[in-house]
């Protein structure tokens, strides 16, 4: 069993697969960063895999594949069957913005995957087309009726922006009633890589707006889930993912792995350990001693603030590296 620095117990490993995308999502990466991790330093699948067998046999149980865009990565349906067949029963999900599920939703299924969760953060074309700064969502709907069609578990991700998109809360949530999935609504959080004069919706506001047509009865945090859930009258479940909230971190359970191979304790801090020279050499020891390091070292907290952010507020690390 994973124990951290403050006794929680770390069961979940996110690996990010790549930092490119093919959206350039305002809260995320509005424009193209200067310079991409050149390609020879990624990781290979080999390789990310090798850490992953230690995390796994150190106690592992969760595995999220991420980016960027994951799915940009070729041959990902590989990877997810290295995962699926050492583990099969392994709880293996995958975070995208879906615009190439059409195409490849039904290998990564027959590859062992799970579940999906999808960023889907309007349903007016104009809108979606202004956060993606890309025409997208005709595309990213398709991707969700394919991985429905295939028989993937689908959870939708969004994260409501004042002034934006803010008023379709219940517009997805409907969508989301209407094919039997759950939605997430994640509240914005600051960072130097997106357009800074965004603004965010406080989980408050969200279910303020939620309660304007139903009444919501609160269900809790599930285990270690980020996401605390709520019900309505008619039983629909829906979740708030507010980091915000300064209990937010008190049962985080989860660890980053970048494509490079950094290990990143914390989405909101700088600090990271490189695996990559360990997993290069295959040296399963060394990697075993960073993974304990970094464990040690894992900070208590976030440092978002529930009030309006000021600077210190504001994280230096990329989502689309972390992989959110
Ligand atoms: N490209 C994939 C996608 O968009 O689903 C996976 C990577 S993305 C970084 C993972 C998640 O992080 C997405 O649900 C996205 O909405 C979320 N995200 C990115 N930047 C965020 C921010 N500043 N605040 C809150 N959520 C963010
Ligand atoms: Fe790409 Fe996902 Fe970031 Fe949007 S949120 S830019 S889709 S990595």
């Amino acid at each position: 069993m994973l124990i951290d620095g403050h006794g929680r117990t770390v069961d979940y490993l996110r690996v990010s697969v790549t930092e490119r995308c093919n959206f350039r999502c305002q809260y995320c990466m509005p424009e193209k960063p200067f310079s991409w991790v050149p390609k020879e330093n990624l990781l290979s699948f080999e390789e990310l895999f090798l850490f992953m067998k230690v995390a796994m046999d150190e106690g592992v149980n969760k595995i999220r594949i991420t980016g960027g865009e994951p799915l940009l990565r070729e041959d990902l349906d590989t990877f997810i069957k290295m995962i699926h067949d050492y583990k099969p029963d392994i709880d293996l999900a995958l975070t995208t913005n879906a615009y190439l599920l059409p195409q490849t939703a039904q290998r990564l299924k027959d590859a062992g995957l799970k579940r999906l969760n999808i960023s889907l953060d309007s349903l007016i074309p104009a809108v979606a087309h202004k956060i993606a700064q890309k025409d997208v969502l005709a595309q990213v709907l398709k991707g969700i009726d394919k991985a429905l069609e295939v028989g993937l578990g689908v959870k939708i991700n969004m994260v409501p922006l004042k002034g934006i998109n803010d008023n379709e809360i219940l517009d997805i949530m409907d969508y989301c009633k209407e094919r039997h999935i759950k939605v997430r609504f994640i509240e914005y959080m600051e960072n130097r890589h997106a357009e800074q004069s965004l603004k965010g919706m406080h989980g408050r506001e969200i279910l303020e707006k939620v309660k304007e047509k139903h009444t919501i009865h609160a269900l809790g945090r599930e285990g270690a889930s980020p996401s605390f859930n709520y019900e309505l009258e008619d039983g629909y479940e829906f979740g708030l993912i507010d980091p915000h909230k300064h209990d937010f971190c008190e049962n985080c359970n989860r660890i980053r792995l970048t494509a490079e191979g950094n290990l990143i304790p914390c989405l909101y801090f700088d600090e990271a350990m490189s695996i990559a020279d360990s997993v290069k050499k295959g040296d399963i020891q060394g990697a075993a001693d960073v993974l304990a390091q970094v464990l040690k070292d894992k900070p208590k907290e976030n440092r978002w603030s529930e009030e309006n952010p000021n600077e210190e507020d504001i994280s230096s690390r990329a989502f689309y590296e972390t992989g959110g």
